[in-house]
């Protein structure tokens, strides 16, 4: 009997599970909270993933539920669970990446590294924390931030009053995450699968390069980094994914410090956008390997098929209004380079598409993969 897989939310990532799971044989099902979003290439059911009654109509029409996101509530995963529906990843670790305090708190109990930080209520506290902490520090609103919103580097408690207000006023209170400033050399990402069952696999870390808090570039497998990094990064996601009990894909994004620690950013419970190298990348692409993960499968191999993978994000922007044009003029000038589309209007700072581009030579690859993206730009 063929498996059916029920998407919550209709964004790229579910619309990237769909070929993998064409060449599964496993039927696919979106939620989506918008007609004609990027993933109703699947059959889609619109509705209000808060809506449990909404959820539990959709869920009953497939094997097992996963996501594209992880802003389902709660109280949402509880009622598919109390139901009997297979939910992955489940409402543990879920709670986990939907709080950024959850996160830290969890991530201290398994003594895993990770920057100093506090919770803070108020200004007094965070003005503690800072003089603790040579006067700077990141201030985080612990839920519902993405792509670099929500993250704030201050010098002053008082550059935080806004994020209280809104705390008091939305939350009825509650507390802001404050972090050290952490003096990076660059940015990682480690991606891990685990099936229910247990099995667990480490794709190579990779690292990260971010614009204006937006993941810009990707370079697969980190470049410098040595053993003991590649050691010590799948380490790190191997006891998170399963010291929290992930099912699915796992993202763990990582810090390398100037001073040779790897230290946990934050985490995400899903496909990722430092693993879409993966698709042209890898022996099992990081969208086939969370399909084969939450529907318990065995997993495929996480080794590279090139020495080097790049990937660019292609944002949307003034210069991006015929971007089929800019799609077709990349195609032509760089036929090396892997074009992925998501169906997408172009707005200013959206995410449109990406380009990996493989390869031998690193330096070979950057140039192909950079020509390919100077179309959008
Ligand atoms: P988001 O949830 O918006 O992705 P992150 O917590 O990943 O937010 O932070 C976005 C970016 O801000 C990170 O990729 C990093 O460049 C920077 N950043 C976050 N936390 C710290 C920190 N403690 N020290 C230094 N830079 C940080």
């Amino acid at each position: 009997m063929t498996l059916r897989v029920g998407v919550v939310g209709g964004g790229q990532l579910a619309r990237m599970m769909i070929a993998p799971a064409v060449e599964l044989g496993v039927e696919i099902r979106v939620l989506a909270e918008d007609e004609g979003m990027s993933a109703a290439l699947a059959a889609t059911a619109v509705g209000d993933y808060r809506d449990a009654e909404t959820v539990l109509a959709f869920a009953r029409e497939v094997d097992v539920i996963t996501f594209d996101h992880e802003h389902v509530p709660q109280d949402v995963l509880a009622a598919l669970v109390d139901a009997g529906v297979a939910v992955h990843p489940g409402p543990a670790p879920l709670g986990v990446a939907q709080d950024k305090l959850v996160m830290r708190a969890r991530m201290a109990e398994l003594a895993l590294p990770q920057p100093d930080w506090a919770a803070v209520a108020d200004a007094t506290h965070l003005q503690a924390f800072l003089d603790e902490h040579g006067g700077r520090a990141v201030v985080k609103t612990p839920r519902g931030g993405y792509d670099g919103k929500g993250v704030r580097v201050v010098t002053a408690a008082t550059e935080a009053d806004d994020w209280f207000a809104a705390l008091a006023e939305d939350a009825g209170g509650g507390s802001l995450l404050v972090e050290e400033l952490v003096d990076f050399r660059r940015e990682l990402a480690q991606q891990v699968a685990r099936r229910p069952s247990g099995e667990v696999r480490a794709y190579p870390v990779v690292e990260t390069v971010q614009r204006g808090g937006v993941c810009a570039e990707v370079i697969a497998p980190g470049p410098r980094a040595e053993e003991r990094v590649r050691l010590v990064a799948a380490e790190i996601g191997v006891a998170v994914a399963e010291g929290l009990g992930v099912t699915g894909m796992l993202a763990v994004e990582l810090f390398e410090t100037s001073d040779d620690r790897i230290l946990i950013n934050e985490l995400a419970m899903r496909p990722h956008n430092s693993g879409h190298w993966t698709q042209d990348g890898a022996v099992t692409s990081q969208f086939e390997q969370h399909l084969r993960a939450v529907l318990d499968l065995p997993l495929g191999s996480t080794d590279a098929v090139a020495p080097w993978a790049v990937m660019i994000n292609v944002l949307g922007g003034p210069a991006t209004g015929t971007l089929d044009e800019r799609f077709a003029a990349a195609m032509a000038a760089q036929p090396a380079a892997k074009i992925h589309t998501y169906g997408k209007a172009p707005r200013p700072g959206r995410k449109v598409g990406h380009v990996n581009v493989i390869g031998d030579d690193l330096d070979d690859v950057v140039y192909v993969a950079r020509a390919a993206a100077s179309f959008f730009d």
